[in-house]
């Protein structure tokens, strides 16, 4: 009753906004890709509270890994040692290529960012930072600089966001989000788009060169840039784009950070870090998400050189790398081993990525289907023709049907016009299957009402 009470209130403007389901599922409990109402309905998880459940909701061994901390010990800052951090962090960077092996600790993806952003510029000596139109880097006040997408900016003094008053130096790439009209959008096809319309390769290039010749100062601090965009809607680079980047960048002095907050961690299937795919080697690497499986966690990475400029200063962080997340990080990098996690990303992440592009080529709405192993986003048009995004409204519609069939997925991308796949990576291929029914059936239905 309670619980029918909260509901009716709407009283958390936190959950209205965010999820823009007409009626929230009110989510109490989750095991693996499963997630359970008050009412007892249970959903297929594919959203992973945003690609952050890695391994599973309440993994059996992350859970006793958190829980055997718990009461052994929470909290010591980073004043002290403990071995939960020298394990850990050793683990972790096990993970990166050399150079890549001084580790810092934080909560969350934007305090990696902004961390990042601070190490660049002292390190560097320069301050202007570059990022990509459709980029999403956090919401911190200076990461909502580095943040492309409008929608997650606020109204401050004379300029939407913090770009234009508080972070003047953010400029940005030469694209803008992830509808294939107006960006070099890749898709599993190699050409750019579903449907054939983007410029060749060495276009995107081009443009790219054009636009560091005639927008980028001479001196920068830095480069973020996402492996595969993420909240931009699973957006994917030309062949080449990133790694010509981090050479332009790095004529003008500054470092190239990989965002990997969505895309590390094995969620690209192929690769255990999204950069990978790129051919490019970064100067600082920052996580988040999936790192913890839903435990608050992040973290920098970078080489000893970038951290003895940044080890001038005194660096404090009261709970980042706390001895629970440590024991939970631990753990979740122990079950991506054991469980075989980005193997079985690679496997069922191909599979429905074949099955999406089946339904693509069925259903006139259906414009693009992109990612790599579970990071997929699937763009709606109005139709192939116009190219034009399915307004919110309709992407609501079929956003809701779905989950009234028991799958949660994600909406993103910079008109709101894809939908991302992004489960925890122990889904299996019957989930596939049951996903791709819910969703041709979600879409034939939407098709027959207009
Ligand atoms: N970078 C990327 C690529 C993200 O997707 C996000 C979160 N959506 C962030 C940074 C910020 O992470 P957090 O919400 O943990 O601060």
């Amino acid at each position: 009753e309670r619980m029918m009470q909260i509901r009716k209130q709407n009283c958390n403007p936190m959950t209205m906004k965010v999820t823009s389901y007409k009626t929230p599922a009110f989510i109490h409990q989750g095991h693996m890709q499963w997630l359970w109402d008050v009412d007892g309905k249970r959903y297929l998880d594919l959203f992973a509270g945003v690609a952050t459940v890695s391994v599973g909701h309440c993994h059996p061994r992350v859970t006793e890994a958190a829980v055997d901390q718990l009461k052994r010990l929470w909290h010591t800052t980073n004043i002290y040692a403990y071995p939960p951090i020298h394990e850990y962090t050793e683990k972790l960077a096990s993970h990166l290529p050399d150079p890549l092996k001084v580790i810092y600790l934080t909560n969350s993806g934007s305090e990696a960012n902004d961390l990042a952003m601070l190490m660049a510029r002292l390190h560097t000596g320069n301050y202007d930072i570059i990022t990509f139109r459709g980029s999403y880097h956090g919401g911190s006040p200076q990461t909502m600089g580095l943040t492309s997408n409008s929608a997650y900016k606020y109204p401050i003094a004379n300029g939407l966001g913090c770009t234009n008053t508080m972070c003047p130096d953010v400029f940005r790439g030469p694209w803008g989000g992830s509808h294939c009209r107006d960006s070099p959008v890749q898709t599993i096809r190699d050409c750019g788009c579903a449907q054939g319309h983007c410029m060749a390769n060495d276009q995107y290039i081009g443009q790219l060169k054009e636009t560091f010749a005639t927008s980028v100062p001479s001196r920068i601090a830095a480069f973020f840039a996402e492996p595969i965009q993420g909240v931009g809607g699973a957006v994917q680079y030309p062949k080449n784009y990133l790694k010509e980047a981090y050479k332009l960048v790095r004529e003008r002095g500054g470092v190239c950070i990989a965002d990997e907050v969505q895309t590390g961690f094995g969620r690209t299937g192929g690769h255990f870090w999204g950069f990978q795919s790129h051919d490019v080697l970064p100067d600082i690497v920052t996580m988040a998400k999936g790192i913890g499986n839903g435990f608050p966690m992040g973290a920098v990475v970078t080489t000893a050189e970038i951290a003895a400029s940044f080890g001038k200063g005194v660096h404090f962080n009261t709970f980042g790398g706390n001895p629970v997340a440590c024991a939970v990080g631990s753990s979740v990098l122990d079950v991506i081993k054991e469980d075989g996690t980005q193997e079985n990303s690679l496997h069922v992440g191909t599979y429905l990525m074949t099955e999406l592009a089946k339904l693509r080529d069925k259903y006139e709405i259906i414009g693009d289907v992109r990612g790599k192993g579970l990071m997929i986003g699937v763009e709606m048009v109005k139709d192939k023709a116009s190219r034009d995004p399915l307004p919110p409204d309709a992407m609501n519609e079929i956003f809701e049907d779905v989950k009234d069939m028991g799958v949660l997925i994600g909406k993103g991308g910079v008109y709101g016009q894809t939908f991302r796949i992004k489960p925890p990576m122990c889904i299996t291929m019957d989930d596939a299957n049951f996903f791709i029914a819910v969703f041709n059936k979600s879409i034939h239905d939407f098709m027959e009402r207009r």
